[in-house]
Parts: structure tokens; C-alpha cells; sequence
């Protein structure tokens, strides 16, 4: 039903692992192995931090190992990238409850919208009800935009007046939800980081309404990132995380970047998990994340 993640990882594959492939493909580990390594590596938008972590690892395990050939050092890279894809605790979003709310946030542009339409999509045909609520209220278009992803996912929306109180859509979304016996609401957000208007602050607000309507919600608090946008996108995400309780990553754009590398500093240094992919522009480019197939895409031939 859904995209392959190996599609969306072509990018990445062929601009940086196949490179990593290539270069510990064969012969002996030498300096020179270590530097195009490292340098692989931070091109693939793995950090700094987490890059120099995995590289002093395997600096450790080649000496205590006593591995000689570039391809165990390959097999050895592989375990440790596994290794920081660590479980996650349980996804709230499939457990079974009368109804689950979920929360999600991201700046714009950062593909929030289209991923709502295909979480609607998704769930929907795993037989959830599912209702969105339209809380970015800040512009009329960020409405409109979502009402024709709601109709393409074809459930309903719940939406105010342009200008409107968030907190207020969120509660009306909840309402609806518990009055037409809807299990699933999404509510999105509004996503502007660098004007006066205090996103924080209204994250907030929407965050206390559905705590206080919903017993433990809300139940994720899912955050969209660009992939393209790579360090960037961990920026503005420690930036949400001081504010709402994110429980999860949507890591939108997958299929057109190559940095598909971030993935692991959003587990090592953000310590969230990231739930699903975006694939492609479409309703069903999305993606639940598996770490076993990450892996496996990435460095296949
Ligand atoms: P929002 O402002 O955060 O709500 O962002 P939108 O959902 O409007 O998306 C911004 C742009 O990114 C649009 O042109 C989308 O088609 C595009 N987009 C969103 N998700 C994906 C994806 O997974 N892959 C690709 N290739 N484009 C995407």
C-alpha cells in the first residue's frame, strides 16, 4: 500500500552510504579510511556530536577486536548505527482507547499539513475514526489547505474562524470527537518560529486544553521536520521540545534529500523516536519508520 522506504532513501544511498560502501569495501583499514569516513558521515547529516561518537566506538572496537579489513569495519559501522536507533517506548497512537488526540507541531513549510492528510489516510485504513481539528488559525490558507487534505483523506474537519483561538478549535475538535464517536483527532498547529507572535506560548495553551478534556492526552505530540533542512531542523526541534512534550518525529521529505543521516542525531541527541517518514507528495507517500529496513536501505547495493 505504501511506498517503499528504499525509494526514499535512493538520495542517500547513492550520495553518501554507497560512498561509505565503496570506500570500506575493500583492503585494510588505514587513515585514510578513517577520514573519508568521518567525512561521509557529517555529509550525510549525521552531526558532529554523534558522527565523533561513532567514530571513537569504532576506533575502540577495531583495536579491542582486532579487525583488519575495511569490510568488518563496515559490519561494525552497521551494528553501532543500529545501535542508536534504540527502542522506543510504545506508540500511543495504536493503542486502543475511546478516543486518542494527537498533537502536531512544526514550523511551516516543514510538510505539517500534508502529513496530517496522510496520518488521516493511513489510520483510516487501519479502520480508526478519524476526525482533524484545524488549530493553526494564524492564516486563512493554512485552513484551506488542510480542509482539502481532510477531503482528500476524506474525514472531517473541525475548523473556526480565521484569527480564532487555537485552544478554542482544539476544544471543539474534542467535543466533536466525543459527541459523533470519533477514536482519532488530530489537531494541527500553527508553525511560525521568528515573528513577535508567541508560538510557544500557544502551543501551550492548545496542550492544556487536551490535557484537561482527555484523560492522559495528548496522548503523542508528533513534530514534523524537513529532512532537507538537516542541523536545522534539530535546532528548531530542541526549540518545540522546551515548550510541549514531543514524543515523536514525522521526518517529511525523505525521498528528496540525500541527508537521511539525520535520523540517528534525532535518536541520540533529541532522544525521540522517529514514528514515520514522508515519502513523496501524494496521500499515501508515508511510511512507518523501521530501523532494521532503515538500515538495510541504506547501505544496499
Ligand atoms: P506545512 O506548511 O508544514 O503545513 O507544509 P506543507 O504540508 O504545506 O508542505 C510543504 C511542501 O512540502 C509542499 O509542497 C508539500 O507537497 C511538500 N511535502 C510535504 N511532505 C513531503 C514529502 O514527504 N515528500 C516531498 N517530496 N514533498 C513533501
Amino acid at each position: 500500500m505504501f511506498k517503499d522506504i528504499r525509494d526514499s532513501l535512493s538520495r542517500t544511498r547513492r550520495s553518501v552510504f554507497g560512498q561509505i560502501v565503496n570506500v570500506l569495501g575493500m583492503g585494510e583499514i588505514d587513515d585514510e579510511t578513517w577520514e573519508d569516513l568521518e567525512a561521509l558521515l557529517i555529509q550525510a547529516d549525521m552531526g558532529i556530536a554523534t558522527t565523533m561518537d561513532l567514530i571513537e566506538t569504532l576506533h575502540k572496537r577495531v583495536d579491542t577486536e582486532g579487525m583488519h579489513s575495511s569490510d568488518q569495519l563496515l559490519q561494525a559501522l552497521k551494528e553501532e548505527m543500529r545501535g542508536i536507533l534504540t527502542d522506543s517506548p510504545d506508540f500511543q497512537l495504536e493503542e486502543s482507547r475511546q478516543l486518542t488526540v494527537v498533537m502536531v507541531v512544526g514550523v511551516n513549510g516543514s510538510g505539517k499539513t500534508t502529513s496530517i492528510g496522510k496520518l488521516a489516510h493511513y489510520y483510516t485504513k487501519l479502520n480508526r475514526k478519524v476526525i482533524i481539528a484545524a488549530g493553526d488559525t494564524f492564516r486563512a490558507a493554512a485552513i484551506d489547505q488542510l480542509r482539502i487534505w481532510s477531503e482528500r483523506a476524506d474525514v472531517p474537519l473541525i475548523a473556526g474562524q480565521p484569527g480564532g483561538d487555537p485552544a478554542a478549535v482544539a476544544y471543539d475538535g474534542i467535543r466533536a470527537s466525543r459527541a459523533r464517536g470519533y477514536d482519532l483527532l488530530f489537531i494541527d498547529t500553527a508553525g511560525r518560529l521568528h515573528t513577535k507572535f508567541n508560538l510557544m506560548l500557544e502551543l501551550e495553551k492548545v496542550y492544556g486544553v487536551c490535557r484537561k478534556s482527555v484523560h492522559a492526552a495528548p496522548h503523542e505530540v508528533l513534530l514534523v521536520l524537513d529532512a532537507p533542512t538537516g542541523q536545522n531542523a534539530l535546532t528548531q526541534a530542541e526549540k518545540f521540545k522546551e515548550s510541549v512534550n514531543v514524543t515523536g518525529v514525522v521526518l517529511a521529505k525523505l525521498d528528496s534529500t540525500s541527508k537521511g543521516g539525520m535520523v540517528f542525531p534525532i535518536y541520540r541527541e533529541l532522544g525521540l523516536p522517529v514514528r514515520f517518514i514522508g515519502t513523496g507528495e501524494g496521500l499515501e507517500d508515508l511510511a512507518p519508520f523501521d530501523a532494521d529496513l532503515f538500515i538495510d536501505s541504506l547501505f544496499e547495493a
